[in-house]
């Protein structure tokens, strides 16, 4: 233990500099631990870089009611540790908002400045006299009699293995391995267009698993938004290009049926949305969801953007019709009845004014009648999936007894178990278990 050991020899390596990684290796540093941070790309910073805010659930029964099938251990770790992650933030130097409340549903949260807080991170790291090695593969875990010792990498054409006493798999989920999409969450999961770094392939995964790690939960989905169908989607798209307003609007599948509560979230619908007949729906708005919602920024402090503008300049599906009965010129290559769609808004409208639709709706409950109404067809979008390594509070690697894997941890979106069709905050969670995660590297508690 101690800083004063031979180069290829740490307390904690860390493999993945995003948001989970790097926080854990900032934490372990400063903590006086020798560490040494590996990332594949050549740059640090991962999907951490476009995101804006650290938010959660507030307290325990709000995250219950959100997350009712997530990991109770968890779910409540990181309410419990989300404070002091917000308080962690700021001890980087990096200024943080005041709380305020992201999403329906009640979660609260900060705004940040991510990419400030990643390069800070990093800063801290080496100030410390730690390391961080870019453009490096791992080619596998260390492990002797069932206790993982370390890595073998590739670095500048050199293989050489490094030594640990703890190895945290932070790199970011497997949302950019087809392969493991297919695998998991089924084949049209993997023509999702992807909505995060394109680094993470699932290496976290692939090589807990091959140390013996259990993973789930099964069918837990995946965070994601819904995009509009049809245009080239680049990271500069992955905020301007989501439809966040579907909450407000209605969304049909090719059946020309609603099959979801919109109003829930769309980062929930653009699960239920992949699992419909060809991945696509036409998600419909008028003039007064336009006005207020599609105009507007999903979250106070960021930037508000005409989706419909952009979607059409975009060489979206799009269309904008003056009435109802002018859907039914929807073009025929879409594969929708826009007739059938019409009469499914006019029995939405009488049904929301006289009592329950069908689908519910439990928030936004006004009737689409204020022309025009603005037509975008849209597809899921994946950020992350909600399957992975299966942890405990302190980061652990688990196997499927429940015990832990010695020298094994992991946090951030390598994790499973935490989020089960549902969804608080992924910046959160990578904060917290990362944290986590270097504490447990300075109790040294390996098993
Ligand atoms: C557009 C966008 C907006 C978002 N906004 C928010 C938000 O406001 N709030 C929020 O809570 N969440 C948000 N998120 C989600 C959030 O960014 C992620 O949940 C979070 O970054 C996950 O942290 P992580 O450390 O697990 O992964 P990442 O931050 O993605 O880091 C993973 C790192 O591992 C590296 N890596 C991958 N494979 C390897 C390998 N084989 N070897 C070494 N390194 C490897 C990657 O290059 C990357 O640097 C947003 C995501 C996107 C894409």
């Amino acid at each position: 233990m101690g800083s004063q050991q031979s180069m290829n020899r740490y307390d904690l390596v860390v493999v993945g500099a995003g948001m989970a990684g790097l926080t854990a290796a900032a934490r372990a540093a400063t903590a006086g631990q020798s560490v040494l941070v590996v990332e594949i790309g050549g740059e640090v910073g991962g999907s951490a870089r476009y995101a804006g805010y650290a938010w959660t659930a507030p307290d325990r029964e709000v995250m219950d009611r959100a997350n009712p099938a997530g990991d109770e251990t968890l779910r409540h770790a990181l309410v419990d540790g989300f404070d002091e992650g917000v308080q962690w933030i700021a001890s980087m130097g990096v200024e943080v908002g005041a709380s305020q409340r992201i999403l329906d549903f009640g979660g609260r949260g900060h705004k940040f400045d991510t990419n400030q807080y990643v390069d800070n991170c990093r800063r801290k790291t080496l100030d410390a006299g730690g390391a961080v090695w870019l453009e490096t593969t791992v080619d596998g875990l260390l492990t002797d009699d069932g206790v993982v010792t370390g890595i073998a990498v590739t670095r500048a054409g050199v293989a050489q293995d490094v030594l640990a006493d703890h190895v945290l798999l932070a790199t970011g989920g497997f949302q950019g391995s087809p392969e493991l999409l297919t695998e998991l969450l089924g084949p049209a999961a993997a023509q999702m267009p992807l909505r995060s770094n394109p680094r993470s392939t699932g290496t976290g995964y692939r090589l807990g698993v091959a140390a013996g790690a259990a993973t789930g939960f099964e069918n837990a989905g995946f965070y994601g938004h819904l995009i509009p169908s049809g245009v080239a989607f680049t990271d500069a798209d992955f905020v301007d290009l989501s439809l966040y307003y579907s909450e407000h609007a209605l969304l049909f599948n090719l059946a020309n049926e609603r099959f979801t509560d919109e109003t829930l979230g769309d980062h929930l619908t653009t699960m239920e949305l992949l699992d419909q007949p060809e991945s696509r729906g036409l998600l419909i708005a008028d003039e007064r969801v336009y006005q207020q919602w599609m105009l507007g920024s999903y979250v106070d402090g960021a930037v508000a953007v005409d989706k419909f503008a952009l979607a059409s300049k975009r060489g979206g599906r799009v269309g904008k019709a003056e009435t109802l009965s002018e859907l039914a010129y929807l073009p025929e290559e879409w594969g929708y009845d826009g007739t059938a769609i019409a009469t499914a808004i006019e029995e939405f409208n009488a049904q929301v004014a006289t009592g329950e639709p069908t689908p519910g709706r439990l928030r936004d409950r006004e009737p689409l009648t204020t022309p025009p109404y603005y037509v975008i067809e849209t597809i899921p979008a994946i950020t992350f999936p909600f399957q992975g390594l299966r942890i405990d509070k302190n980061a652990r690697v688990l196997t499927d007894l429940g015990d832990p894997i010695p020298g094994l941890l992991a946090a951030g979106s390598d994790t499973g178990g935490l989020w089960r069709r549902a969804y608080a905050g992924g910046i959160a969670s990578a904060l917290v278990f990362g944290l986590a995660a270097a504490n447990t590297s300075i109790a040294g508690k390996a098993s």
